[in-house]
């Protein structure tokens, strides 16, 4: 039997649409406090929306302070902002490769260590990173994303071994291809192509992925920790 689980104040980056608005939603509809970080626009109903670009570690610093005034300590983050720039390899300009790393590795590392100073404080938390299918798949013309995304595997797994005694655990979400800005950006002739190869023979939703991080965060998972669950219709089986 699922047991109710302990409202927390949750801390949501790129909540503004996509895949974070539907994760913010989600933590909403369970009775938890939930903040979203964002550039521009703001979270869904009853979230505190607070600026923060995850590419600049005092605006993240400042975005915490916020929360931890408004809503108390973050006791949940869920690193999900993240970009693109494809190219293929041969093409790939470094910036192309160190922006994506800066914002989708660096900046999951700039917010993860500033949540980690009130998770140990409180013996408590919850981290939550969303990757993607291609980090162990791999995808041709995104080096630099999967990269960034696999990376986070490997940064889930140490954060478990060096705070899993303090009753935090660190996990990985890793979504297949799911209806959003990202994706409406891909060629229809390649979305077509990318459907006929996952099993479920169709995209996800985000509040699918949604889901799945809500659960890695309630009192239900707090004997998971280092393990990444894909949410991707079976496309990356075999991780
Ligand atoms: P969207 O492009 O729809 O949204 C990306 C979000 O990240 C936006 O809120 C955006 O804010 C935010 N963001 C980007 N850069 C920064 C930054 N420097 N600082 C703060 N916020 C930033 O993407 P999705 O919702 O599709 O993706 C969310 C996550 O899920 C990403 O990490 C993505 O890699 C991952 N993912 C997505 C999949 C998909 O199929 N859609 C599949 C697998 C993984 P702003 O609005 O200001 O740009």
């Amino acid at each position: 039997m699922t047991t109710p689980t302990t409202p927390r104040t949750v801390l949501v980056t790129g909540g503004n649409r996509g895949i974070g608005y539907a994760i913010a939603q989600e933590f909403v509809a369970q009775g938890h406090r939930v903040a979203v970080t964002a550039r521009s626009g703001s979270g869904p109903e009853g979230t505190l929306t607070v600026v923060a670009d995850v590419t600049d570690g005092a605006s993240v610093d400042a975005a915490f302070d916020e929360v931890e005034r408004e809503l108390g300590p973050v006791e949940v983050v869920v690193a999900n902002a993240g970009i693109t720039r494809d190219m293929l390899l041969l093409r790939m300009s470094e910036d192309d490769f160190t922006a994506v790393i800066d914002t989708n590795l660096t900046g999951s590392f700039r917010v993860v260590k500033r949540a980690s100073k009130g998770m140990l404080k409180a013996r408590f938390g919850r981290i939550v990173l969303i990757s993607s299918v291609v980090g162990l798949y791999g995808s041709p013309g995104q080096v630099n994303y999967s990269a960034s995304k696999s990376a986070l595997v490997g940064f889930a797994r140490s954060i478990s071994r060096e705070l899993g005694a303090r009753n935090i655990t660190a996990n990985v979400v890793a979504p297949g291809f799911i209806e959003t800005d990202m994706t409406a950006e891909l060629p229809e002739a390649q979305q077509a192509e990318y459907k006929k190869s996952i099993p479920a023979a169709r995209y996800g939703t985000a509040e699918e992925v949604a889901k799945a991080v809500a659960w890695l965060a309630s009192d239900d998972a707090a004997y998971i920790t280092g393990a990444v669950i894909p949410v991707d219709g079976g496309l990356g089986m075999g991780h």
